[in-house]
């Protein structure tokens, strides 16, 4: 399995429009962040994990030959927008792509591109092709187990994800103790850091480290970073076996079962 973050930045993403910090005025590239999404590639399929505002410019970047299916989080903006970009990928399927979310995402999904949702034969324009799909329990997709997690984001219940040794809580401010359970023995867990102050909806660099010393991966990366957080000064000061994740990142793991 081999994950890749197509972006680690906050829905702004870094640099921010209109900002002259010196975060967003950095040359060094592990300072530019696409809005956040990984591609998960399992058996030479390609799972997307949210389609963000910069998709396209992910896809591209990247080389992303296929979507073979979309995991999403929730319904913010910035990990849902892209969403029309899964037209290229669809047309090249010859196939919906299964989109998986939890019931309040799906919901809104369906009422804010009520476009994608029109029957063909209706439709005069090219619209992605998606097939949605409402889950809660562990479900297998392409032979694989997906776990989703439950974790709080402000007043919402979204859904991180677990794919055997790996874990991806995107945007989060807080853990139930049902999730935790979901969440012993990971490899590598990927944990919502925004900045140094606390936030209503996102876990404060402080936080997400304790939720990480908490829940005991054997490598933590934080990611949905905003632009108050340096790469190079902030990993400076990290404890061995976290460190703030970067656009471009690949991670080698064991398959899952
Ligand atoms: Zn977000
Ligand atoms: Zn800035
Ligand atoms: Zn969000």
């Amino acid at each position: 399995m081999r994950v890749l973050f197509l972006g680690t930045g906050t829905s702004s993403g870094v640099p921010s429009i209109l900002c002259d910090c010196p975060v967003c005025r950095s040359s060094n590239p592990k300072n530019k962040r696409l809005r956040s999404s990984i591609l998960v590639t399992l058996d030479g399929r390609n799972i997307l994990v949210d389609t963000a505002t910069d998709l396209r410019e992910q896809a591209l970047r990247y080389r992303v030959g296929r979507v073979d299916a979309v995991l999403f989080t929730h319904a913010h903006a910035d990990h849902v927008h892209g969403i029309d970009e899964i037209r290229i990928f669809s047309y090249h399927n010859a196939a919906p792509v299964p989109c998986y979310g939890n019931e309040e995402t799906i919901a809104t999904i369906h009422r804010q591109f009520p476009y994608i949702f029109v029957p063909e034969e209706e439709r005069e324009s090219f619209a992605p092709r998606i097939a949605t799909h409402v889950t809660r329990e562990p479900f297998r997709l392409f032979e694989r187990e997906i776990v989703p997690v439950p974790i709080g984001h402000g007043k919402q219940t979204i859904l991180g994800y677990r794919i055997g040794g790996f874990a991806y809580l995107g945007d989060c401010n807080s853990i139930p103790p049902e999730s935790e359970t979901l969440l012993q023995g990971l490899d590598v867990l990927v944990l919502d850091a925004l900045r140094d102050r606390p936030h209503p909806t996102h876990f404060s660099l402080d936080q997400a480290m304790a939720a990480a010393r908490k829940l005991r991966p054997k490598q933590t990366l934080f990611t949905h970073m905003a632009h108050q957080l340096d790469h190079d000064d902030v990993n400076r000061n990290l404890p061995s076996g976290m460190a703030l994740a970067y656009d471009g990142q690949v991670l080698e793991l064991n398959d899952p079962a």
